[in-house]
């Protein structure tokens, strides 16, 4: 049973940094004694460039059984053997999740007295599991881990015997997991989704571990599109328990929407997405065009998708004409801006009532977004890894369909005209890519294509005559059901009148 986490480095910031983190010197190995068996510490590889630190627990059934936790579901005639024979000692579950509670609590609590500002960095991360119990297969591991903020969550089953394939899969995964974040949240992710996914427990279940659940679950499961799910199972479905799990949980849910923690946003910049220097900030010009669209589709109840701080769910708020406002995004930190920014804690009722703010991943369909008038990806898609691209497309399009979606994005060409963006560079670090008009164009109407929309073009910015304005906008408007059901909707949509489109 085990599993390894792996980083990369360089000269001035070396992987092994990872052993300050852990707190387990790199050139060790080391054994933990545990309830369940020795937990094992190694780094297969530790150097500058790349050091993997491996967990392996050792389980002893033998002390399992003795402390009766290794008992099946409650006294088959079996579960005298099956005490004995099991996959414990071979598949990571909930046993790991403890193992790594005790072998890696400072690390888990974001501690190091050593390197102090080592945790709160986002370090390039791989955790493998090679053997995951996960009941609700490779589909729950990725709506699990998925909105966790990884840039790639892979959940393959594993064979029941590789030998005869026909056999089909067995109940386990491998899983891996690779993205940018700080070490602390992975290992609380793991802690409380190991048992998650291994859905059965094996120690009894105390109310303090309501208590150890929302420590572990701090700043990403009150937000969570599955933190029921999460709750309920890590409670061993004790419904006493998962009750008043979820009562405190929308009470940290309240308090993180206050924004406590954060202080600098009073003297933020606001516009930091553009380099930009003109009179009127592309960003505000940018929320405008996005207003006025929305104004003209009669949009009242409308998702602001990836809302970053807040600055348009703000502007949202100010204009009456929108009766519910939710802002999404995926960054809890951006969230606690917005919330900061949105003053949530001192709004009248009324007002209060109008806006939520969500966390949520866009790359993942969420019951939480259907419903809504329209939906609004200002400068977000481009923030995306483009093979995840589809996902969101799924979700938006496909699943929270809005009558109404408006996208900008930067136009690459007109990148050309800012003084000071080298040639070849993107506008932002995070950007993954940027459009030329015509591949927006392109994109836009396969999506449109696809999931029975129409898509309209509209400059933002200066239209310049050469390369074009530096914001590009489409403007998706659904078709009305007759013409979805068409199946050359979208080549005639052009001289059809629509219904469909608010005046
Ligand atoms: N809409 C804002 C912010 C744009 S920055 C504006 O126009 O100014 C892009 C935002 O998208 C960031 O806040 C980032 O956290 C968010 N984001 C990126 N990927 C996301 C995802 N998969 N799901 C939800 N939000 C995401």
């Amino acid at each position: 049973m085990f599993l390894t986490i792996t980083t990369t480095g360089t000269a001035e910031n070396p992987a092994t940094d990872l052993g300050f983190l852990l707190h387990k010197h790199p050139g060790k190995a080391q054994g933990f004694a545990t309830s369940h068996g020795t937990a094992h510490v190694l780094y297969p590889e530790a150097t500058a460039e790349r050091c993997t630190a491996a967990l392996l627990l050792e389980i002893d059934p033998v002390a399992l059984v003795r402390q009766g936790q290794g008992k099946g579901r409650g006294g088959a005639p079996d579960a005298a053997l099956a005490q004995y024979v099991n996959d414990r000692p071979y598949a990571a579950s909930s046993l790991l999740a403890v193992a790594l509670g005790s072998v890696f609590r400072s690390a888990l609590k974001g501690q190091c007295t050593a390197r102090p500002e080592l945790p709160e960095r986002a370090l390039p991360l791989r955790v493998e599991i090679p053997v995951l119990p996960a009941r609700g297969g490779p589909e729950l591991v990725q709506r699990l881990f998925g909105p966790l903020g990884w840039a790639s969550v892979a959940a393959d089953p594993v064979r029941l015997d590789e030998r005869f394939p026909e056999w089909g899969d067995s109940r386990y995964v491998r899983l891996v997991l690779e993205g940018e974040l700080r070490l602390a949240d992975v290992l609380r992710q793991l802690y409380v989704l190991l048992p998650v996914l291994d859905d059965a427990k094996h120690y009894w279940v105390a109310p303090d571990e309501i208590d150890k659940l929302l420590r572990a679950g701090e700043g990403w499961l009150a937000g969570h599109p599955e933190h029921q799910l999460i709750t309920a199972r890590y409670l061993a479905r004790r419904w006493s328990l998962t009750r008043e799990a979820m009562a405190r949980l929308e009470l940290t849910r309240l308090a993180e929407a206050d924004g406590s923690e954060v202080e600098e946003i009073d003297n933020a910049v606001d516009e930091t997405q553009d380099t930009e220097e003109r009179p009127v900030p592309l960003a505000v010009q940018r929320r405008e065009a996005v207003l006025a669209a929305l104004h003209t589709a009669g949009a009242q109840r409308v998702l602001d998708l990836g809302c970053g701080q807040g600055q348009l769910v703000q502007a949202l708020l100010k204009d009456t004409a929108f009766t519910e406002i939710v802002g999404v995004d995926v960054s809890m930190r951006a969230l606690s801006i917005a919330s900061r920014r949105l003053r949530l804690d001192r709004l009248g009722e009324r007002q209060a009532a109008r806006v939520t703010l969500l966390q949520g991943s866009l790359a993942y369909t969420d019951k939480r977004l259907a419903g809504y008038d329209a939906a609004v990806l200002s400068e977000v898609i481009e923030h995306l890894d483009l093979p995840r691209l589809p996902a969101l497309e799924y979700a938006v399009f496909g699943a929270a369909r809005p009558r109404t979606v408006l996208v900008t994005t930067p136009n690459v060409e007109y990148n050309v005209r800012w003084e000071s963006l080298p040639a070849g560079r993107v506008r932002h670090h995070d950007h993954r890519f940027e459009w030329t008009r015509e591949e927006f164009r392109g994109w836009a109407a396969t999506v449109a294509a696809r999931y029975g929309y129409e898509a309209e073009f509209r400059p933002v910015g200066p239209d310049d005559p050469e390369v074009g304005p530096p914001t590009q906008m489409a403007v998706f408007t659904l078709n009305s059901p007759t013409e979805t059901a068409t199946e050359t909707a979208t080549e005639t949509a052009t001289e059809t009148p629509k219904e469909g489109r608010a005046a």
